[in-house]
């Protein structure tokens, strides 16, 4: 079997989805979904790759809709906080 490669929505690092956290739009909001039906975005485990996905309206363009981004999705990045 295939491993599924993704891509990050930041950095555009290409990797299997396990090295990758996995969003997707919930009710118009980002949401971090381990599994999930429809389309879903990924991103390193990496605070950077989180904040250049918002900066150039990644997570918008591979969810194909305008999501609202709770800040509080930086902590999920375990680099965040030292
Ligand atoms: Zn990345």
């Amino acid at each position: 079997m295939a491993v599924p490669i993704r891509t990050c929505a930041g950095c555009g690092r290409k990797a299997p989805r396990a090295d990758f956290l996995r969003f997707a739009a919930v009710d118009g909001e980002l949401r971090a979904v381990p599994e999930s039906r429809g389309r879903g975005v990924y991103t390193c485990h990496r605070s950077p790759c989180f904040e250049l996905a918002l900066a150039s309206k990644s997570f918008n363009r591979a969810l194909r809709t305008a999501v609202r981004v709770d800040p509080a999705l930086r902590d999920l990045y375990t680099d965040a906080n030292g």
